[in-house]
């Protein structure tokens, strides 16, 4: 079964033709998408999908931990679909296309290492403890460099 609509049922959402219609536009788009221009490529499929429930769903969907919400376009909010959505990792976001990758570099050894050490360093200036931080990096993808 595919795995998000794996992680859909875990999480107590039911599979509905529109949950599933947003799935496939981000996996075929594979890009960074704001909810206006989301609902437009739902609505060739669902022609009456509506903006507040495709929110609604996108909200639900960043609760389960499958998509996220990426700031482009000086921080204006957008959803990107997470492919390794059980690890923690990042998005490095194309500004030009808005295609995002995923990145799990905090994963490695001495990304890790470096991280909590400079973490340890702030909660000694600040006494600021890190729980969880957001990376989110910017820059064009292989396509849009040419
Ligand atoms: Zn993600
Ligand atoms: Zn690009
Ligand atoms: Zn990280």
């Amino acid at each position: 079964m595919n795995p998000y609509l794996e992680t859909l049922k875990k999480n107590g959402l039911k599979i509905t033709p529109l949950r599933e219609v947003i799935l496939e536009v981000f996996q075929k788009k594979r890009a960074t998408l704001t909810v206006e221009k989301l609902c437009q490529l739902i609505r060739r499929r669902i022609p009456r999908a509506g903006l507040q429930s495709v929110y609604r769903n996108l909200s639900d969907f960043t609760k389960a931990g499958i998509v996220e919400e990426i700031f482009i376009e000086k921080r204006k909010a957008a959803y990107a679909l997470c492919h390794g959505f059980a690890v923690h990792h990042h998005h490095a976001v194309c500004t030009r296309c808005g295609r995002s990758e995923e990145i799990e570099a905090c994963e490695l050894g001495f990304v890790a290492h470096t991280l909590s050490r400079a973490f340890r360093n702030l909660k000694k200036k600040l006494g600021f403890q890190v729980k969880h931080h957001v990376l989110q990096l910017e820059g064009f993808c292989r396509a849009c460099q040419r």
